[in-house]
């Protein structure tokens, strides 16, 4: 850690505790797809989470932090509190500071607890779709804004988006633009306007974004928040593998699921694997054409 960096550090937990604290790097942790990662113990005892990355996009913490902030709002499942974050215009790597969740073993009811908390959080709603500013899921750009019409928001904001990306890396053919403009003129026909208003989501629920908390309780980490249909966050927990059958019967007791989103999620999952395309390049070119041809032809 640099001097400017734990300087930086210290003047955070000043301003957030009233006490003078010094910190020192505890130990580096894995796990994560693009940053560095560490704990910091301070002089009171605690131990605090680090990431930072020289080279992290514009405002990226910034976005981790405000969309941690909005979940948090929600009071449902737990979000670790956050300190502190420096972007780009600072002499310091970008980096962001927050609580330090000590991973116990799964609590007995963890999937239950967890799909209830992720049902009620998606009984906070607004009047529109989008957010305040945009983020990132992963290290690609989120574009947000407000929109009041849940197809056009994920026909421009999401897949559009990540078409034009794609485009711009040539990772875009002819045959999938003709399949594109199939599918994107019939998109209202596929994911319709939903009956219920525009749900908070975590944005990024996948196995790696969930952690363990000390009492065994379910933690939310690294999203990428949006307002939308809450069926484009179930089916994020679905890309890679889904998540435990407890987690999902949780959820539909709390909130009960309509019995055609099995068809609606795969055009959700689209715009992950599009992402994941454009993050790890073309050996994800096969699902997402298998999807693009599925509903394009
Ligand atoms: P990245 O932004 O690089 O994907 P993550 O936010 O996923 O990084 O964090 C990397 C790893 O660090 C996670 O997989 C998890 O094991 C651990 N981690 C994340 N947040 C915390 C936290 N608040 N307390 C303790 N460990 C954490």
């Amino acid at each position: 850690m640099t001097d400017s960096l734990k300087s930086s550090i210290e003047d955070i937990l000043h301003q957030a505790t009233g006490e003078k604290v010094s910190v020192e790097l505890g130990i580096s942790l894995s796990g994560g797809c693009i940053n560095n990662a560490t704990s910091v113990k301070t002089s009171l005892g605690e131990t605090l989470f680090l990431k930072y990355n020289e080279n992290a996009e514009p405002f990226m913490f910034r976005a981790e932090a405000n969309g941690l902030e909005e979940l948090s709002k929600a009071e449902t499942l737990r979000i670790p509190r956050v300190y502190g974050y420096s972007d780009k215009d600072s002499e310091d790597a970008p980096f962001i500071l927050m609580e330090y969740i000590a991973s116990g073993p799964k609590g007995k009811g963890f999937y239950e607890a967890f799909g209830r908390g992720f049902a009620e959080m998606h009984r906070v709603t607004k009047s529109q779709y989008g957010f305040s500013e945009d983020n990132y899921i992963g290290s690609t750009p989120q574009i947000n804004g407000w929109m009041d019409n849940w197809t056009d928001f994920f026909r421009e904001k999401r897949l559009g988006y990540q078409i034009s990306l794609a485009q711009k890396s040539g990772l875009w053919d002819s045959q999938a633009d003709r399949w594109w403009e199939v599918l994107s003129s019939r998109l209202e026909e596929f994911i319709g306007t939903p009956h219920e208003p525009p749900s908070l989501l975590h944005g990024d629920l996948w196995s790696g974004n969930y952690m363990t908390g000390p009492e065994g309780e379910p933690c939310i980490i690294d999203p990428a928040v949006y307002y939308g249909s809450r069926e484009a966050d179930l089916a994020m927990t679905e890309v890679f593998g889904s998540f435990d059958s407890r987690f999902y019967d949780a959820y539909r007791e709390s909130y009960p699921i309509e019995p055609d989103y099995k068809d609606r999620s795969e055009i959700y999952k689209l715009y992950h694997l599009m992402n994941h395309l454009n993050l790890f390049g073309r050996s994800y070119e096969g699902s997402v054409k298998a999807l693009l041809k599925r509903f394009g032809s």
